[in-house]
């Protein structure tokens, strides 16, 4: 997909293509065909790899645990030696700490005392936890009812010599670092980190740091974005506030596709008279631009200039937040070189609140999951749903998405949640 601008026209020209009503799913599958991930590369230190995204496998070089070692604190003893019905005294011929192994082999009628993590030593093949055993001085009584091989961590069984650790296009957690500290390897390859250039437009904004005057308002859209790209691990370039003004708005459109990979633009995509960001991408690439059939949300603009990807969210503080999550989001994880794509979480629960929906277009209200006293969750939604509303997102911790199909909801009705804590 060297070329995607015939794609682009073809698209517009297809049977069931309504660039005035496309459902959600639709738009969503179309950018999906426009995907390149990246395929630039650095190493970075395991301490820096945060959130970084895996460039290849990592395979283990070697057994993780190396050896078979003790789970308790015990004695390793030869599992013939026991018996199945009654008490055997053994001698205790040495101590196997963790780091510090027992040098000799245990012979019959010998055990060893361990520690939780100590290398079983050669002849034993079983422990008994410390609890089960009466010790004095050199000698260990064990009872029976014991079976081969227990409590024993198994050489290999975290990660077998050979295996793949960790698959490339996965994203490195805390727990990921760890497993790859586990492997004694202190550097990993990554691609490089997706680069954003944003900006808002509108003559009636103002950045924090200036005084709004009569009929401004402070821009929050970028704010809002620089954290949102902050989180899903992109280098952002904040571009600031553009004038409605064709002029003005071309050579940002410019800069910023040349700087980045991908350009997101805030307001300016309604067709208002102030809205020139339809009419200037189709000068300068390829756009396709929808009304959305959904809500907050309806007018998206995506395409390419040049190399770069094209985001027009629309102006409203809530459309642009739900519009990122419902389409932003995946396209620039999946630029990122995730591989797969992590879906936020969602499921069902009951809807304690009555609810005003429209058939025909996909809804995503803003609600609070939680927990009542029995432990059952259920969610409520937040209060005014009104699309410049930013505190129902800020009270918010799912959104409640209600399909086309559905109309008004029922309290006690099961609805879809999506999960935005901590994502969000
Ligand atoms: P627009 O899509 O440009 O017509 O904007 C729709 C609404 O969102 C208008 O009320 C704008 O004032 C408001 N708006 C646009 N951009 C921003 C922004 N960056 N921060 C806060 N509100 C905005
Ligand atoms: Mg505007």
């Amino acid at each position: 997909m060297n070329d995607p601008a015939p794609t682009l026209r073809q698209l517009s020209c297809a049977d069931d293509y309504d660039p005035n009503s496309m459902p959600v799913a639709k738009a969503r599958e179309v950018i999906g065909r426009f995907l390149t991930p990246i395929i630039s590369t650095e190493r970075v230190h395991v301490r820096a790899a945060l959130g970084r995204v895996l460039a290849g496998d990592v395979v283990s070089a070697f057994n993780v645990p190396a050896d078979d070692n003790s789970a308790m604190d015990g004695y390793a003893v030869r599992f013939s030696d026991l018996k199945g019905d009654g008490e055997v005294t053994l001698k205790v011929a040495g101590t196997a700490y963790a780091g510090v192994p027992f040098k000799g082999t245990v012979k019959a009628g010998e055990c060893v005392r361990i520690m939780t993590g100590g290398v079983v030593p050669d002849g034993a093949d079983t422990i008994v936890m410390q609890e089960h055993v009466k010790a004095e001085k050199d000698r260990a009584t064990v009872g029976s009812g014991h079976r081969k091989g227990q409590n024993l961590r198994r050489a290999g069984e975290d990660l077998a010599a050979g295996q793949v650790a960790l698959k490339g296009g996965l994203a490195l957690r805390p727990a990921e670092i760890g497993l790859v500290s586990s492997l004694g390897i202190g550097e990993v390859t990554v691609y490089r980190r997706l680069r954003v250039a944003f900006f808002s437009t509108g003559d009636e904004l103002v950045s924090i740091g200036t005084v709004a005057g009569e009929g401004q308002i402070y821009d929050s859209n970028r704010y809002t974005r620089h954290g949102m790209l902050t989180r899903l691990g992109c280098e952002v370039i904040d571009m600031g506030v553009v004038r409605d003004d064709p002029k003005r708005l071309e050579h940002a459109f410019r800069a910023a596709a040349g700087a980045a990979d991908v350009v997101i633009t805030s307001g300016g995509v309604s067709v208002g008279e102030a809205d020139f960001v339809k009419d200037l991408l189709g000068k300068l690439g390829e756009v396709v631009f929808w009304k959305i059939a959904m809500k907050p949300g309806r007018p998206l603009a995506y395409g390419k200039i040049g190399a770069a990807h094209f985001f027009g969210l629309p102006g409203n503080p809530v459309s642009v937040m739900v519009t990122f999550y419902q389409f932003v989001r995946d396209a620039l994880l999946r630029l990122s070189g995730r591989d797969p794509v992590p879906p936020l979480p969602s499921f069902k629960v009951p809807c304690t609140s009555n609810l005003k929906k429209a058939p025909g277009r996909t809804e995503f209200q803003r609600g609070v999951l939680a927990q009542d006293a029995a432990g059952n969750w259920s969610v409520r939604v937040t209060g005014d749903q009104g699309s410049g509303i930013l505190r129902s997102m800020s009270e918010a911790n799912c959104f409640i998405i209600l399909p086309d199909s559905q109309g008004n909801v029922v309290a006690g009705t099961l609805v879809e949640v999506q999960v935005m804590e901590g994502v969000v």
